[in-house]
């Protein structure tokens, strides 16, 4: 599933390929992907007008059309955004969206699981509002501070994977950059979050933040087949530390990897870097 450095990846691609653009015609061919708003409906407030920007705030995409229309995306397990540019014809398979820009360029939203979203918000206070009701602090930003962190650590008994797969504390982060962040840190994904000290939350916020940035910096990682919007592969799932390593050993200690479920999801540590909270 691509979380925020795959969404940042195709973020930072369609930018400068639509920013400025008009969007002059737009087909969705599967209704379901803006249930319960009908596809001419969402069809209608897109096409004609020119995009601003292109935006992401956790693993939600977002098109900031002019008149403060947003066009709202999220790839969920499998969607995909490509960018054909003007000139080249493009059929891929499970397309559920296309949208044509004024210069023969497309856009075109793929998706073979189809559980992908797309949804039009009309004003910027509608938008905020969208993503409060959502999602918590946004990690890359000045607001993913120690003290944000502890504010929403405190108290809790969750496990600190479950915790941070929890899209209205931390957004954007999923299951591969909570282990890589947890790994870095030295934490069992097990520990409750409200039992860290102040220095192992520091360490996390450090580690979070270094993790998707690296995840970045190599374009995502490649895994159920996900493509950035050139239809090219992301290469971070080469520089994991611990996720699907289980069984080789740690690259700090020599450890063998394990794996064990947290949260409902695969999950990968160190037993000796990651020492088991004791109960
Ligand atoms: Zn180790």
């Amino acid at each position: 599933m691509p979380e925020l450095p795959e969404v940042e990846t195709v973020r930072r691609q369609l930018g400068p390929h639509l920013t400025g653009r008009r969007i002059t015609r737009t087909t969705v061919s599967d209704p379901l992907w803006c249930s319960p708003a009908p596809a001419d409906q969402v069809e209608d407030a897109v096409t004609g007008r020119r995009i601003e920007s292109v935006d992401r705030r956790g693993k939600y995409l977002t098109f900031a059309l002019e008149d403060e229309i947003y066009l709202v995306m999220h790839l969920r397990m499998t969607g995909n955004l490509l960018f054909v540019p003007g000139g080249h014809e493009a059929e891929p398979r499970f397309l559920r969206v296309r949208f044509v820009l004024d210069d023969a360029g497309q856009v075109l939203f793929t998706d073979q699981r189809r559980f992908g979203t797309g949804v039009v918000l009309a004003g910027h206070d509608a938008l905020t509002d969208y993503f409060d009701a959502r999602l918590g602090v946004e990690p890359l930003g000045p607001e993913f501070t120690v003290d944000a962190l502890r504010a929403l650590a405190r108290g809790r008994r969750a496990p600190v994977k479950a915790f941070l797969l929890n899209q209205e504390r931390v957004a954007g982060v999923g299951n591969i950059y909570a282990d890589e962040a947890l790994f870095r840190a030295r934490i069992h994904p097990l520990k409750p979050v409200g039992t860290l000290r102040r220095p192992k939350l520091a360490a996390l916020r450090d580690a979070v933040v270094e993790s998707l940035r690296l995840g970045i910096d190599s374009k995502g990682a490649t895994i159920d087949d996900f493509r950035n919007a050139d239809g090219a592969y992301g290469s971070f799932q080469d520089r994991f530390l611990v996720h699907l390593r289980a069984g080789e050993p740690c690259t700090r200690c020599g450890t063998t990897i394990r794996k064990i479920r947290a949260a409902g999801r695969g999950t990968y540590f160190c037993p000796k870097c990651q020492p088991r909270p004791r109960v």
